[in-house]
């Protein structure tokens, strides 16, 4: 089975409403292949004028960097998912490493947004990845199938084909060492075994599995080579048109 590639541009907390505007409107500019699902994570503030932006094009669609586990009330300062919605957001990155570890988001956090996110037809980019000491101690595999099946394993077969799942070794994410393809491939195979142990092997080939962690321009196209990856979670090579367009040309 074909899975979708997808490339999704993670730009954390950077560039202005302006900045913003510009590079969207470079991204919207350049030919971007078909068959690519090509996704900008500006900062929420920006949501509505990207979701303007991208309106009409073929391929391009705007995410959201995180959202509030709960779906209304006295949480000042936070985002909804149906605020998402109606801003024309349809992706939502959750429990990336850096929401993990400084703002002490919970497995059950993780969980009940990825539930709410479906509930509400939107689609979770859903993080996962292990530190440097557990790579160290060669138990990554062990760690990464561990928050899986804590995170992701009371959804049901349905609910689980709806989930796109980037694998992002945390020692990697912006410190400009990235995971060898080889690397890569290891662990988005065993992810695919682990979904494939608890769903059936048909539904885990459906599901893409994307590498994030210092992917960039000149090493994306070994990375996006290897079988069991469907594309990248991209950090700082998403803010720059030029190396953010090769690497979705990267497939
Ligand atoms: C990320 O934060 O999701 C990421 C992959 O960052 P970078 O590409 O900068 O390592």
């Amino acid at each position: 089975m074909t899975r979708k590639k997808i490339v999704a541009g993670n730009w954390k907390m950077n560039k202005t409403m302006g900045e913003a505007q510009t590079l969207i409107e470079e991204i919207k500019s350049q030919t971007l292949p078909a068959d690519v699902t090509v996704v900008v994570c500006p900062p929420t503030l920006y949501a509505e004028m990207a979701a303007r932006l991208v309106a009409g094009t073929k391929n391009l669609h705007v995410g959201a960097q995180n959202v509030h586990q709960e779906t209304s009330g006295a949480y000042t300062g936070e985002v909804s998912i149906e605020m998402l919605k109606s801003t024309g957001v349809e992706y939502v990155i959750v429990g990336h490493s850096e929401r993990r570890a400084y703002n002490r988001e919970s497995s059950k956090h993780i969980t009940q947004k990825i539930t709410n996110l479906l509930a509400h037809q939107l689609t979770p980019i859903y993080c996962c990845g292990e530190p440097l000491s557990i790579r160290e101690k060669d138990t990554h595999v062990a760690y990464v199938a561990r928050q899986i099946r804590t995170e992701l394993f009371n959804f049901s077969s349905e609910e689980i084909q709806k989930i796109v799942v980037a694998y992002e070794p945390i020692w990697a994410i912006g410190t400009g060492k990235t995971a060898s393809p080889e690397q890569a491939q290891e662990m988005h195979a065993a992810i695919r075994g682990v979904f494939a142990k608890k769903y059936g092997k048909e539904i885990a080939d459906t599901i893409s599995i994307l590498y994030g962690g210092s992917c960039n321009a000149a090493n994306a196209k070994e990375i996006f080579g290897k079988p069991d990856v469907d594309g990248g979670l991209i950090g700082g090579a998403s803010l720059k048109v030029k190396d953010f367009v090769t690497i979705v040309n990267s497939f």
